[in-house]
């Protein structure tokens, strides 16, 4: 059986690189940016005004006491083009955005002038240049706008709509069929009869697979049929990656390792030796990458993060480094001979971080996992004593 390191190992020389695609600038939301982004315009694109006041051309110098008179030419609104340029001692009422004159020395708030008639008067001489915005004062043209593998924020998105890009070059989404499989399952909503267990994996699966920053699609769930397993799987394969949970371990219903087989996916390997999630399936068919879960909810979860996630980070582009966290054991905790990912609770006081195992570990707990944020990683026959200082990982976090 595989070690976890060697599982993972084998799975990350299967990954394929990302994908580009065009897409419009609405799409690009919490995406990965494919290429450089470089200004094709300057910031500000030309001399505007940053208040609503007049533009004035100085005919005496700075220093000089006593209200200053200018003679108001027009006016030029937000949108307009600036025509003419303005003589020393002529003024132009200007508005918040309008093209600044030629000429023109400063921009005045309209609060410190007076107008009579055709004649604007100020009573402070301005500083050079006051209320000026200039051009390419935030962004030159042809200065990098945004970088290559940026995860695209509303202010990254802005900042691409400043210089006038429709479009974005993306990393394609992943696209990741979800099939869940197990004749006792129901959908939720339906009639809970005797013997039957509500699907929780199709909803966990596909929740993983967005908060990836990849695109589920919906397989449903099916009986452990043949016939039925196989449509599905074949409808599956046309995704980047197919996921199905259950039916891959040693029971007599068991079918979907042999229902791939079947299919031309071929075995890369079958289970690894941790806990839970031990017979993991990891295969491939051309492109696509297949993966068979172990049913448990929680085997399903730990089994998505360790080995899963990491792949649909790195064809989305995005990094896919554990968030670690720091803390001290809350307990003793003797592990047994596998691996083991433990549910833990990490929580802050004034001393730092402290680690609490928690209690329930049985990989069909998905209510213990619920209670959790963090994941203790356990070699195999640690034997960790109460203080001492370990490394979680924590999750329920979005890429
Ligand atoms: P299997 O991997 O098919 O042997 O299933 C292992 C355990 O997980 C069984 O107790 C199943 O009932 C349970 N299980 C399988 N699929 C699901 C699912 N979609 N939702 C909740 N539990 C499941
Ligand atoms: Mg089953």
């Amino acid at each position: 059986m595989l070690e976890y390191d060697q599982a993972l190992t084998l799975i990350k020389a299967n990954i394929p690189a990302p994908r580009r695609e065009f897409c419009p600038l609405g799409e690009g939301l919490q995406r990965i940016l494919a290429g450089d982004l470089f200004a094709r315009v300057p910031l500000p694109s030309f001399d505007n005004a940053a208040v609503d006041g007049y533009a004035v051309a100085l005919h005496k110098r700075p220093g000089i006491e006593g209200p200053l008179q200018f003679r108001v030419m027009g006016e030029i609104r937000a949108g307009s083009i600036s025509r003419g340029a303005l003589k020393p001692g002529e003024a132009a009422k200007i508005f918040t955005g309008a093209p600044v004159p030629k000429g023109a020395d400063a921009v005045i708030m309209q609060e410190q002038t007076q107008q009579l008639q055709n004649t604007v008067t100020i009573e402070i001489f301005p500083a050079l240049s006051e209320n000026i915005r200039f051009r390419g004062e935030d962004i030159q043209k042809g200065n990098l706008l945004l970088q290559k593998g940026t995860h695209l924020s509303a202010v990254h998105l802005a900042v691409a709509a400043s210089s006038g890009f429709a479009r974005l070059p993306l990393i394609a989404r992943t696209q990741v069929a979800v099939l869940t499989t197990g004749s006792e399952l129901i959908r939720p909503g339906g009639r809970l009869k005797s013997g039957k267990i509500f699907d929780s994996n199709s909803i966990l699966l596909e929740g993983l697979v967005q908060e990836a920053g990849a695109s589920p699609k919906s397989l449903g769930t099916t009986p452990d049929r043949p016939a039925e397993i196989l449509k599905q799987i074949r409808k599956g394969l046309k995704s980047d990656v197919l996921l199905i949970a259950g039916g891959v371990s040693v029971g007599d219903y068991d079918f979907v390792k042999a229902l791939l087989k079947k299919e031309g996916v071929a075995e890369i390997f079958w289970k690894v030796n941790i806990k839970p999630g031990k017979p993991l399936f990891f295969g491939r068919k051309g492109k696509t990458l297949v993966f068979g879960l172990p049913g448990n909810p929680v085997s399903v979860f730990i089994t998505f993060q360790e080995f899963v996630r990491p792949v649909l980070l790195a064809m989305g582009g995005r990094e896919s480094k554990k968030q670690l966290c720091e803390g001290r054991l809350t307990q003793d905790y003797q592990n047994g001979s596998r691996r083991h990912f433990v549910r833990a609770l990490c929580s802050e006081n004034h001393q730092g971080y402290e680690i609490t195992p928690l209690k329930g570990q049985g990989s069909h707990m998905l209510g213990s996992l619920a209670k959790a944020n963090a994941i203790l990683d356990l070699a195999p026959e640690a034997c960790l004593k109460k203080g001492e200082r370990v490394h979680v990982e924590k999750i329920g976090g979005m890429a």
